[in-house]
């Protein structure tokens, strides 16, 4: 059972353990923690925030091509729906567990109540290899998993969204599995579609948009400017390869990149658009066959570049490697990248982190559109999407700054105030908690 901590303890008194966590929920909490501190949240509310509201576990039985049946374990998490129904992605991939999804699910919850949108955190995954399975196998798992939390999603109450490993198209049968059973098209039950059946324009972008717009916010905080910066970025999936070209495009020098398959670097800059075709015709940005020095995966997060961008899996910014990272603006794409030791460090050289409930952001923002867009049946054109980005980007950053500065603490803790404070004062007026 998750303890409950004295109501008011300083965060710079709170003993920080230097083994890195066990699993990312523990580094949710401690991050959790260090803001119901500062905000003195009342023990029982503490109880209340901390804990998933629902967690379903689901067995799903799918036939794969040689004829042969596997099962499959999902999970559907729903962590907070005081502001309003659930919203989070679903993670296919092999190292999925129940821990994971739930720090994920929480994580929504913060980062929805950071940029102000009437949603609550939720987040699903499955136990699979995406990458050996064929795109049938992927659709039969996926309608089965659909049916599977059928019971708990719906456009009115948890609304899901792609992940690592899935997709508009992964969108779009899970949308179509639920209106098979219902008789009629319900767009709105999941986010990330393509546009041909119920996507917003702009969606594909809008986490890597959004997290370019805060770098350039975050460069003006340290006085630098953008055109002469370079930025390293991990990991060169949907997040990862569009802020890599964003940000090319804007004039950066974007010096390093990785997936999987490991990481490439040139110090004069690395020409975005060829690496992405290299990714596409190779499977990996090591295909790209121009100039550049072949490192390793994880040697990408300690190159010297202005700005580093993690956009892979969590738990990669760790106390052994935070001595070496060199960048002046870390700007989380993906969720929960950095342990609470490696924040510390990164606080202590001056480091400005763009916690990820901002800085990835733009997804749900442009997810949370979509949705309204599908529930209206009136559709708005890309650059409408990209213009109320921006100006949720901006407020956020500039709301998560000032909390940070009323604090006297980093962006990351000053975003969970903003966010705790707003679901704890929802909880409170709803009469959840008395
Ligand atoms: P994706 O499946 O499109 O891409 C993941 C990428 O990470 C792939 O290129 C993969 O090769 C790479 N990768 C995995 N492990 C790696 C490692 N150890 N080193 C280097 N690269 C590695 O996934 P995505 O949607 O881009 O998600 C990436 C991160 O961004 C996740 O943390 C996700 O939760 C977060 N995120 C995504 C969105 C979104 O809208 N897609 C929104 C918010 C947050």
């Amino acid at each position: 059972m998750a303890k409950v901590k004295s109501a008011r303890v300083s965060p710079a008194a709170r003993p920080v353990s230097s083994a890195r966590p066990a699993n990312p929920f523990e580094t949710a909490l401690e991050q959790f923690d260090r803001a119901a501190d500062l905000l003195g949240l009342d023990p029982g509310m503490r109880e209340v925030l901390r804990r998933p509201k629902r967690q379903l576990i689901v067995s799903v039985p799918t036939k794969m091509d040689d004829g042969s049946i596997r099962v499959f374990e999902g999970y559907r998490v729903q962590h907070n729906i005081a502001r309003g129904p659930a919203k989070g992605g679903i993670r296919y991939h092999p190292q999925v567990t129940l821990d994971e999804v739930k720090a994920l699910a929480s994580w929504m919850t913060w980062k929805c109540a950071v940029v102000n949108i009437p949603f609550g955190g939720g987040k699903g995954g499955v136990i699979c290899d995406p990458k050996r399975m064929s795109q049938d196998e992927l659709e039969r798992m996926t309608r089965r998993f659909t049916s599977e939390i059928s019971i708990i999603i719906g456009h009115d109450r948890d609304i899901p969204a792609p992940d690592v490993y899935t997709n508009p198209q992964v969108m779009a049968w899970m949308m179509d599995t639920i209106s098979m059973t219902k008789g009629y098209s319900t767009l709105g039950v999941v986010t990330g579609k393509p546009i041909a059946v119920g996507g917003s324009a702009g969606r594909n972008e809008a986490t890597a948009r959004g997290c370019v717009a805060t770098i350039v916010e975050a460069c003006r905080k340290r006085g630098i400017d953008p055109k002469h910066a370079s930025a390293a970025v991990q990991g060169f999936g949907n997040a990862g390869s569009i802020c890599a070209r964003l940000l090319w495009e804007m004039g950066l020098k974007v010096i390093a990149v990785s997936d999987t398959g490991g990481g490439i670097y040139n110090a004069a800059g690395l020409p975005i658009d060829q690496v992405i075709a290299a990714k596409e015709k190779t499977g990996s940005v090591r295909g790209f066959a121009g100039k550049a020095e072949k490192i390793a995966g994880d040697a990408v997060l300690e190159v010297a570049a202005d700005v580093l961008v993690p956009a892979a899996l969590e738990g990669v910014l760790t106390a052994e490697n935070a001595p070496r990272v060199k960048a002046k603006i870390i700007a989380e794409a993906a969720n929960g990248p950095t342990t609470p030791e490696a924040d510390d460090l990164f606080h202590k050289k001056g480091i400005l982190v763009v916690p990820d409930i901002l800085a990835n952001a733009g997804g749900v923002t442009v997810s949370y559109f979509e949705w309204v867009q599908d529930l209206y049946a009136f559709f708005w054109d890309t650059d409408f999407v990209y213009e109320h980005l921006q100006k949720t980007m901006e407020r956020g950053f500039r709301e998560v700054f000032g909390a940070a500065q009323q604090w006297k603490t980093t962006m990351r803790t000053g975003a969970m105030t903003l966010a705790v404070g707003r679901v704890a004062e929802a909880t409170r007026i709803r009469g959840l908690f008395p």
